[in-house]
């Protein structure tokens, strides 16, 4: 079959740049992406045809020839696919840059792996964990809080690259830019191939001649940043929140790792945290408890006035509403306050206030003469010390 005009397999003019050339091939690769198109040998024949003609069309020299003397020029220097697609995988990762995560796995899908042959790694950067303590305050309403890290960021001396110039960047002569190499082994079976990482160059099928001077090579550098982080109403203690892609960045300008932040929480002065509901004490003074009054509790918003009734017993609870902690996604509502009533025994008496206090010693009205459901009360403050 005769072979097709390179300038008409990928769709542009004989005076098409460089850049155009370069668009067209992408367009192509990636429509007829083997990935893509599974099990499909048209688009796999297109592919290779469109591979074929962007090594040729891609390289000043081979072009020139191309132009004077068509396909008998450059015969011979079309990639070779006979032992798999690894070369491809090459064109392609030069094309969008080696970061490019679609086709890490290509071999393996297509035309069978081979062994040696490069997989372009997309790294991945780690994650930073940090530990944010709240008030119960905070909690309540939702917080935004600044958060100092220090993290692996891209190079912006070599862009991330690790070299300043791409000719720096080079081939790994000691795995032809695989990244493995190939050790053959006699035994008496016969030969044995194995791979293994090559040493040189680590895996990464390139070595880097003159490193940038800011990174080292690594095409990453350590830098503090402070993160503005929003924590949501309704947290609690031990919590994780994962805000994707504020971690490390990674090599090779892969993907950034996340931020976690674990939510941990302060103690409050007066107020107990259970889900979300929240407990106090309130200590009322002995005249209140015997003839009723109003207190002021402290809330987590400001105060609230609270009745006490008449003949309010200490160990009394008294629930407020929707006072709580909200849920995290509101679905779950508002929890509610419960204040627990102590009242207050003075230790030191003035004359007249003992003589008072012991008249009333053997009136009836103060003798204990708990009711039935006086009882039942009694009985559920027992069971919380049981
Ligand atoms: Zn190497
Ligand atoms: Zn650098």
């Amino acid at each position: 079959m005769a072979k097709r005009d390179y300038y008409e397999v990928l769709g542009v003019d004989k005076n098409a740049s460089a850049d155009e050339i370069k668009k067209a091939y992408r367009k192509l690769a990636v429509k007829y992406h083997p990935d893509k198109n599974p099990g499909d040998k048209e688009a796999e024949e297109k592919f290779k045809e469109a591979a074929e003609a962007y090594s040729v069309l891609s390289d000043a020299d081979k072009k020139a020839k191309y132009d004077q003397f068509g396909h008998a020029g450059v015969d011979g220097s079309a990639p070779d696919f006979s032992g798999g697609f690894g070369n491809l995988n090459d064109i392609l990762n030069d094309l969008f840059g080696g970061g490019f995560g679609g086709f890490g796995g290509f071999g393996g899908g297509f035309g069978g792996s081979r062994g040696g042959q490069r997989q372009q790694k997309v790294y991945r950067g780690r994650d930073i964990r940090v530990r944010v303590k709240l008030t119960l305050e905070e909690i309540a309403k939702g917080v935004e809080k600044e958060i100092s890290i220090e993290r692996s960021v891209p190079c912006k001396d070599c862009g991330g690259k690790g070299a300043k110039n791409a000719s720096d960047i080079k081939t790994c002569s000691a795995c032809n830019g695989t990244g493995q190499v190939q050790r053959v082994v006699n035994t008496f079976l016969g030969q044995t191939v194995t791979y293994s990482t090559c040493q040189q160059c680590g895996g990464e099928g390139k070595v880097i001649s003159n490193p940038c001077r800011s990174c080292g090579g690594t095409g990453l550098v350590r830098k503090r940043e402070t993160i503005k982080v929003k924590i949501p109403a309704g947290v609690e203690a031990g919590m994780q929140m994962n805000i994707s892609g504020e971690g490390h960045a990674a090599k090779n300008n892969g993907v950034n790792g996340d931020l976690l932040v674990v939510i941990e929480e302060q103690e409050h002065p007066n107020l107990k945290r259970e889900g979300n509901n929240l407990y106090c004490t309130k200590i009322v003074s002995l005249p209140d408890a015997i003839l009723g009054g109003e207190v002021e509790v402290p809330g987590i918003d400001g105060s609230y006035k609270i009745k006490v009734e008449p003949g309010t017993q200490s160990g009394t609870v008294v629930r407020l509403r929707g006072r709580g902690l909200p849920t995290v996604n509101g679905y779950g509502g508002t929890g509610d306050l419960y204040v627990k009533i102590a009242v207050w025994i003075p230790k030191k008496l003035e004359k007249d206030d003992k003589a008072v206090i012991e008249s009333l010693r053997n009136k009836e009205s103060f003798k204990p003469n708990p009711t039935k459901e006086d009882k039942s009360f009694f009985d559920k403050l027992k069971d919380l010390f049981d």
